[in-house]
């Protein structure tokens, strides 16, 4: 772990702003797309960067935006890692957006986020929040190969129940679907079946396969090679060098999924996930009366003041 000062926090614009605290992961899941090399680190992808100027940076953003919105973490490096627990950054950068009445959404496969389930609560009351949880294998076994430092499929099951009982809506994530390794029937079937029981919004899938390109192809055949001899050559031959590697069984599994989704009324489609994570209603957008004063020189003070 090392420490840095970011120079921003805070990436896109308008209705929806993404932010990563740390940069680099320890959960270890093979199949990683943030190691790949096109997102050019210059340090071990375990060596986590701390960004520790980061609420500082969060609290001068939000104060200087117009609008309010949704603010999202989580994309590139799980928020709620082993570190978090000493550093609390993640939890310091909520309070600050709960101060500053915005939307939060996160995305983890850490059940070290019940910590903050209290704030994400007042989040939630006073905004929105979402919850986004990764759950790619029913099987706990297979679940500790692919996701090796992070709690059990099991475990964020529980979570996302103790989510719903806060009354904090969730989405899961489906994905990667890893070819001859957690494509079956009965995985898919047993991931939403649970989902459907603590009442998950969505579920995103991107069409029940895997993307691997250069950085994380050669961690990824590694773990193969470690933990499913000759399975690396069973990939090789199939996929050769391509980008994407949908499950032999992509169809049938997609068929599944959209069933279960449409049973038990859970959104099934990207899109409208993350619409639904993205928008903050209408009536938590505008600005406070305090934003509106900076923005009107201090005229709502004067004509409140002319009415006393
Ligand atoms: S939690 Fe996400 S960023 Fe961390 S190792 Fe797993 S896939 Fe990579």
């Amino acid at each position: 772990m090392h420490f840095v000062d970011a120079k921003g926090i805070l990436t896109g614009s308008g209705g929806y702003c993404g932010m990563n605290v740390y940069r680099g992961c320890s959960h270890g899941c093979i199949y990683c797309d943030s190691r790949s090399r096109c997102y050019c680190f210059t340090h071990p992808f375990e060596d986590i960067e701390v960004k520790q100027n980061a609420p500082e940076l969060l609290e001068a953003a939000l104060k200087s935006k117009k609008r309010k919105c949704m603010i999202g973490t989580g994309a590139m490096s799980d928020p709620y890692m082993h570190c978090e627990e000493e550093l609390g950054l993640t939890r310091r950068c909520l309070e600050i957006i709960l101060t500053n009445g915005f939307g939060a959404t996160v995305q983890t496969k850490s059940d070290r986020i019940l910590r903050d389930i209290d704030l994400l609560e007042e989040i939630n009351r006073t905004a929105k929040c979402v919850v986004q949880m990764t759950l790619t294998t029913y099987d706990d076994d297979l679940c500790r190969i692919v996701e090796p430092n992070v709690c059990s499929t099991k475990r964020r099951i529980e979570v996302l129940a103790a989510l719903r009982d806060k009354g904090i809506p969730t989405v899961v994530w489906l994905t990667p679907v890893l070819p001859y390794l957690n494509d079956t029937e009965e995985n898919i079937t047993s991931v939403l079946q649970a989902c459907a029981g603590v009442g998950v919004k969505g579920v995103i899938d991107f069409g029940m396969g895997l993307t691997l390109r250069e950085g994380d192809r050669e961690y990824y055949y590694a773990a193969l090679d470690r933990h499913f001899p000759g399975m690396k050559e069973r990939y090789v031959r199939r996929y050769g060098d391509a980008y994407l590697l949908p499950s032999p069984k992509a169809k049938e599994l997609k068929g599944i999924f959209l069933r279960i989704c449409e049973e038990n009324h859970m959104l099934s489609t990207p899109e409208e996930c993350f619409r639904y994570i993205r928008e903050l209603p209408e009536k938590y957008q505008q600005i406070s009366l305090f934003d509106r004063e900076e923005e009107t020189g201090g005229r709502i003070s004067e004509v409140f003041q002319s009415n006393e």
